[in-house]
């Protein structure tokens, strides 16, 4: 846990953690924790948050248990992802700062915006391979949060349909 930034801090992040993971890091550490998880599966990235009552299951007296080896979104922070956009041949992940953390002036400096989103490419490319473009888009202002949540919902309609086609296609 040493060197954790975090670690005192009484936002304290992990205790509301709703994590995007690829399947590799959903393995390696959030599938046996399912007791205290409420995980979902969307497309091909899988969602983590913690059960009422409960916190991330690596959360230890303030710091983080596998710190060195934590998934790429705890990684990413001040930086949050905030949505995953899908279309025919890129990916848009979109990321924000987080206002409200007490040490961001520390964790700019360990986790510079060129850094992040190397890290977000790293994990968009960790679900969809090397078949799609990945595009980091930093949000800013409300304007351009208006337009990504307009845009995510938009994906997500499109996708669930051309499931739903696909699905009736293939029974004919
Ligand atoms: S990222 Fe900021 S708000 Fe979150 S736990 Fe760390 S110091 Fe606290
Ligand atoms: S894995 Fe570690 S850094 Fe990530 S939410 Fe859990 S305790 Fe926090």
């Amino acid at each position: 846990m040493s060197g954790n930034p975090c670690e005192g801090c009484p936002v304290s992040c992990c205790l509301k953690m709703g994590l995007f993971l690829p399947k590799s890091e959903f393995s390696q550490h959030f599938q046996r924790h399912e007791e205290v998880l409420v995980i979902r599966q969307i497309g091909k990235i899988f969602v983590v948050s913690p059960k009422e009552g409960q916190v991330c299951p690596y959360l230890h007296n303030g710091g983080c248990r596998i710190y060195h080896e934590r998934p790429i979104d705890c990684r990413v922070y001040p930086y949050i992802m905030s949505h995953i956009i899908e279309k025919r041949n890129k990916v848009k992940i979109v990321f924000h700062t987080r206002s409200d953390c007490p040490k961001k002036s520390e964790l700019y400096h360990l986790m510079p915006e060129s850094e992040a989103r190397a890290l977000i490419i790293a994990f968009g490319k960790k679900i969809y391979g090397e078949s799609k473009t990945i595009i980091a888009h930093r949000e800013s202002g409300i304007l351009s949060q208006f337009c990504n949540r307009f845009e995510a919902r938009l994906s997500r309609s499109l996708n669930k349909m051309t499931l739903r086609w696909k699905k009736i296609l293939s029974k004919k």
